[in-house]
């Protein structure tokens, strides 16, 4: 079994195409595979040999104006695994509407919602027939969950064949999945502010698509360089509001009880963690805040702080280092609430907590 967030392409996958008489098609694929038991059994070189032929598209084109331009788009989101044995996914329409925002944003048409939750439980429940799915343990009780394994999607968009400089008329998407095991995170939870922009006024901060992520990517490994394991951004203008993790959207409990967190905007990506975060403090009577929160506020005032997204639920931030100073938060360990907000999400995802907001979505209708 796969631990960690490592690429393990599962066999079935789905491939959309916008084609020429301006529809959307799609259609499930079957990759080269043998049976989970038999895979488990090969040698690595072996099963680096069968997951070059998952990982291998000959349907799409190379040279297009994602691969070289970076005008591309993709979506990351979960199924978990159930007591009953059934795969349910956390709130895929919201992940669809989402792709379809960031690629009218790149100004190509964007793939349809239902088409999208639809492609995301075929793929989950095709892979699921043949045996690739990650089954119930109990044991995951008693951790909360953290030691739960689950599926990751990764739906994505490409373009068809270009050179030129322009927009995909007629791109596809892709779905591809890889199992999620145990998420054991390296020795320390500090943060770095960084200097880096990662997005500004009039850019793509507020779509999921790929050239977001040269930045951050680039931050992430120099904090990661200094001894820290995550990079936080300020804002272009003034270069003190707070605005994302690397990947991820940013969290400060004040000392007061009050939950903020930076109000979307041209230059905040609407997580969709986020999104339920918030929602699972006002459930819980904590008032919260959307709004522009300073990096002074936020090291003054802030009693917990955490960040959110698809891969790790909630990470919490044990301290912030801005400049010359550092702010430790909760002596170093994680909250009493920011533990409460992430095992109350995980209870839902695993079925454990009663999902009051509708937000699990099974695979099989
Ligand atoms: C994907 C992403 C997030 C988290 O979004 P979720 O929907 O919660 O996974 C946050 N910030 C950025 C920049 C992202 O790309």
């Amino acid at each position: 079994m796969a631990k960690g967030f490592t690429l393990a392409v599962l066999p079935w996958v789905y491939i959309g195409k916008y084609n020429e008489d301006e529809h959307w098609t799609g259609e499930y694929v079957e990759k080269p595979h043998k049976s989970p038991e038999e895979e488990a059994a090969l040698s690595e070189e072996e099963r680096q040999k069968l997951q070059a032929q998952r990982n291998s598209f000959p349907e799409l084109p190379l040279v297009n104006y994602t691969t070289q331009y970076g005008m591309g788009c993709f979506e990351g989101m979960k199924a978990f695994p159930q007591k009953d044995g059934s795969l349910k996914l956390f709130r895929p329409d919201q992940n669809g509407e989402r792709m379809h925002n960031s690629m009218i944003g790149l100004k190509s048409p964007g793939f349809p919602v239902d088409m999208f939750v639809e492609a995301a439980k075929g793929v989950v429940r095709k892979n699921q027939e043949t045996g690739f799915y990650p089954k119930y343990d109990p044991a995951w009780e008693k951790d909360d969950f953290l030691s739960g394994e689950s599926i990751y999607i990764r739906p994505f968009s490409y373009s068809e064949p270009a050179i030129g400089l322009g927009v995909a008329k007629h791109p596809g998407v892709v779905f591809a999945s890889t199992m999620v095991g145990a998420y054991f995170k390296p020795g320390n939870n500090k943060a770095l502010v960084t200097d880096k922009i990662r997005a500004f006024k009039g850019g793509t901060g507020w779509i999921k698509c790929d050239a977001n992520y040269v930045v951050p990517i680039l931050a992430k490994k120099e904090a990661e360089a200094k001894g820290y394991m995550e990079a936080i951004f300020l804002d272009a203008e003034h270069r003190s509001y707070l605005e994302e993790g690397s990947s991820s959207n940013i969290f400060v409990l004040l000392k007061d009880g009050t939950l903020v967190t930076p109000e979307l905007g041209d230059t905040i990506l609407p997580g969709i963690t986020r999104k339920s975060i918030l929602q699972l403090a006002q459930d819980m009577g904590v008032k919260t805040e959307e709004r522009r929160i300073s990096i002074e506020e936020a090291m003054s005032e802030g009693q917990e702080c955490f960040v959110s997204g698809t891969a790790a639920g909630l990470s919490y931030i044990e301290s912030i280092t801005y400049g010359e100073k550092t702010s430790v938060f909760n002596k170093g360990k994680m909250g009493e609430l920011s533990k409460q907000l992430l095992n109350t999400l995980k209870g839902i995802q695993y079925g454990k907590l009663e999902d009051k907001h509708g937000w699990m979505y099974p695979v099989v209708d």
